[in-house]
C-alpha cells in the first residue's frame, strides 16, 4: 500500500502532517514545535520525495531510509521534520488496526501520572508555589519541576539568590507528600551543581535535571557521581551514538528522551531499548501542549522501564499562546492527578479543523 500524499498544516510553532495511502487512509502527525515554518520547508524537500510511493507497511524503515540519503544533513531540523511523518504513520496504523498507538507497541490506554512541569523563570519563588498548591488542592498533582539556574546560563543565577530562595520556598510550602524536582537547564559547571545538589538534597528536591552544559558530558557525571539524588538528562540528544555512550557511561541516573527532537516513536523507542538494557528508567522530557505530550503518553504508557510520571506542561495560554486550541475537546484534561489515554484509534485527538483551515498549507503528492 504506497503512501501518496504528504500535507502540511504550519503556523509559526507548530507544523501538522497528514499523509495519505493509495486506498484513502489518512494519519495525522505533527512536527517538532518552534520555527514550523522552517522545518516544514525541510519535510517537503528532504523528507516527502523520498517517501512518496514508499510501501507503508515498512514504516519503521522509512526514517532510516530518508536518514540514509540525507546523510550530509544528520542534524535536527531533519529530524523534527521526521518526527511529523513518523507521528503521522502511527497514527494512520492505528486507524487501520482500530487500535490506540499505546496497544500497537505493547501497553494499554487508560491514566497516567503526571508531574506538573514550569517553563517559567522570571517566576518569584512564592508565585510558583503558589501555583503548584492550586493545582495539588484542585488537581490532585503532587509531584512538581522547577527552574533553577538561567538557561545555559554559565553560572549565573536568574536574578541574584533565587536559586537558593525557590529551592528553600518551594520545600517550605508544598505539602511534605509532593515530590519536588528542579532543571538546572545546562547552567552550572560540576563544582557549582554539586554545591547546589548540596542544597537540593536538604531542601527534599529528588530529581537534578540537566546541571551542567548537556555536552560537557564528563561534567554532568562528576555530580551524578558527587550526589545522591538522581541527576537527570538526555532530552537533547538525538544520535543513537550519543545514546549508547551516555547509557554505558552512566553519566546520569535517569534518561530524559524526545519523542519529537529525536524524530518520532519509532526511534524513541530504540531508545527506550538501550536505556532498558543498561538497566535506567526512562522518563520521557515533553515541553509542552501540542501533540509531542499525546506522543509521549502513549510511549510512555507502553514501555517497560518508564519512570512513574508524565512530564505535564502547566503553562497556559499567557505563556505559551499558540498551543491553544490545537484539538478538539480537552485531551489534557487532569483529573486526580492523571491524564487519560482513551482507547480510540491512533493518537485518540481530533485536530481542530479552524486551527488547520487558518493555517499555511502545502502538499506533496506522487504525479500520475
Ligand atoms: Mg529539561
Amino acid at each position: 500500500m504506497k503512501i501518496t500524499k504528504l500535507e502540511t498544516f504550519t503556523k509559526s510553532y507548530v507544523s501538522f502532517v497528514k499523509v495519505t495511502i493509495e486506498d484513502g487512509s489518512v494519519g495525522f502527525g505533527q512536527m517538532s514545535t518552534y520555527h514550523a515554518n522552517i522545518t516544514n520547508q525541510i519535510f517537503h524537500k528532504q523528507v516527502a520525495p523520498w517517501i512518496l510511493g514508499k510501501s507503508y507497511y515498512d514504516f519503521d524503515d522509512l526514517a532510516d531510509f530518508v536518514f540514509e540519503r540525507e546523510h550530509k544533513f544528520p542534524g535536527s531540523y531533519l529530524l523534527r521534520a521526521l518526527a511529523g511523518l513518523d507521528t503521522a504513520l502511527w497514527d494512520l496504523k492505528g486507524k487501520i488496526e482500530s487500535k490506540p498507538v499505546v496497544s500497537l507497541i505493547g501497553g494499554f490506554p487508560g491514566n497516567l501520572r503526571i508531574y506538573g512541569s514550569s517553563m517559567k523563570r522570571d517566576i518569584t519563588p512564592d508565585d510558583e508555589a503558589n501555583r503548584f498548591n492550586k493545582l495539588f488542592n484542585e488537581k490532585g498533582v503532587n509531584a512538581f519541576k522547577f527552574r533553577v539556574g538561567s538557561e545555559c546560563g554559565r553560572g549565573v543565577d536568574q536574578w541574584e539568590g533565587r536559586t537558593a530562595d525557590i529551592v528553600k520556598t518551594i520545600n517550605s510550602s508544598l505539602d511534605k507528600s509532593v515530590i519536588k524536582m528542579v532543571d538546572a537547564n545546562s547552567c552550572y559547571n560540576s563544582d557549582q551543581a554539586i554545591e547546589i545538589g548540596k542544597l537540593l538534597e536538604d531542601n527534599n528536591v529528588t530529581h537534578f535535571e540537566e546541571p551542567c552544559p548537556y555536552w560537557k558530558p564528563e561534567e554532568t557525571k562528576k555530580v551524578t557521581d558527587s550526589l545522591k539524588i538522581d541527576v537527570t538528562g538526555g532530552e537533547q540528544d538525538c544520535d543513537l551514538r550519543i545514546w549508547r555512550d551516555m547509557v554505558k557511561r552512566k553519566i546520569v541516573n535517569i534518561f530524559q528522551p524526545d519523542v519529537m527532537y529525536l524524530g518520532g516513536l519509532t526511534k524513541a523507542l530504540k531508545v527506550a531499548k538501550i536505556i532498558e538494557k543498561g538497566g535506567f528508567i526512562c522518563t520521557p522530557h515533553t515541553a509542552n501542549l501540542s501533540l509531542v505530550t499525546i506522543c509521549t503518553m502513549h510511549f510512555l504508557k507502553a514501555i517497560n522501564n518508564a519512570g512513574p510520571y508524565l512530564e505535564f506542561s502547566i503553562e497556559g495560554e499567557d505563556y505559551y499562546p499558540w498551543q491553544q486550541n490545537l484539538f478538539l475537546g480537552d485531551p489534557f484534561k487532569i483529573s486526580n492527578g492523571m491524564v487519560k489515554i482513551e482507547d480510540t484509534p491512533g493518537w485518540g485527538v481530533d485536530i481542530n479543523p479552524h486551527w488547520l483551515n487558518k493555517s499555511e498549507y502545502k502538499k506533496s503528492e506522487i504525479k500520475n
